[in-house]
């Protein structure tokens, strides 16, 4: 995945009103030191250094999942709306510092995924995702987001990727009724090896 500006950059600083003093004054600061780096002309060497960051570390989403399988847990984890691409000092100030909000992050990995540079590597993602071969797991959960934002951020036609999903979904849930699990295809195995939940 290569998106090119730190996720940060493109949030509107005269909203949300919620924001606390501190962190105001903090993504000004951030925002003034891209405008320098841009000044410079070291825009680039920025976009070079940017770093995959997630929303809700591992320790939180753990919890947050305790009481269902660990599968869950990971899922949430690497789920679009929790990865962001930070410059290391905005991922710096973020990591465990409470400095800045998580709703701030989440409404700035939101605003990424919508960027005009999101929409090749979100149909790569879930066209590699839908026909991967082999055992490469296919995550529902972002197959199902990409091709929203897609289709709601992006005006993209996603029906030619989901369509055969779909079907494949269909085809895993005929052969657990039947009991024939070991015809599914390896990448949806995760899903349907979970335990069973009452509701
Ligand atoms: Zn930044």
């Amino acid at each position: 995945m290569r998106i090119t500006d730190c996720a940060l950059l493109h949030l509107q600083l005269s909203e949300p009103a919620e924001w606390s003093n501190d962190e105001a004054r903090i993504l000004r600061w951030h925002k003034d030191k891209h405008r320098l780096d841009a000044h410079w002309g070291l825009s680039d060497l920025g976009r070079s250094r940017l770093q995959i960051a997630h929303v809700q570390s591992w320790p939180v989403i753990k919890e947050f999942s305790r009481h269902f399988p660990l599968l869950i847990a990971e899922r949430r984890f690497h789920a679009l709306a929790n990865i962001v691409l930070l410059c290391p000092e905005a991922h710096d100030l973020y990591d465990g510092t409470g400095l800045i909000g998580t709703s701030t992050m989440l409404a700035a990995s939101a605003l990424m995924w919508e960027r005009p540079e999101a929409l090749d590597p979100l149909k790569i993602f879930l066209q590699t995702t839908i026909n991967a071969p082999g055992g490469h797991q296919t995550e529902n959960t972002n197959v199902l987001h990409a091709a929203d934002i897609l289709t709601r951020a992006h005006s993209a036609e996603v029906d030619h990727f989901l369509d055969p999903w779909e079907q494949r979904l269909r085809d895993a849930q005929r052969a657990i009724d039947r009991d024939e699990a070991t015809s599914i295809h390896p990448g949806d195995r995760a899903i349907f090896a979970m335990p069973r939940f009452k509701l």
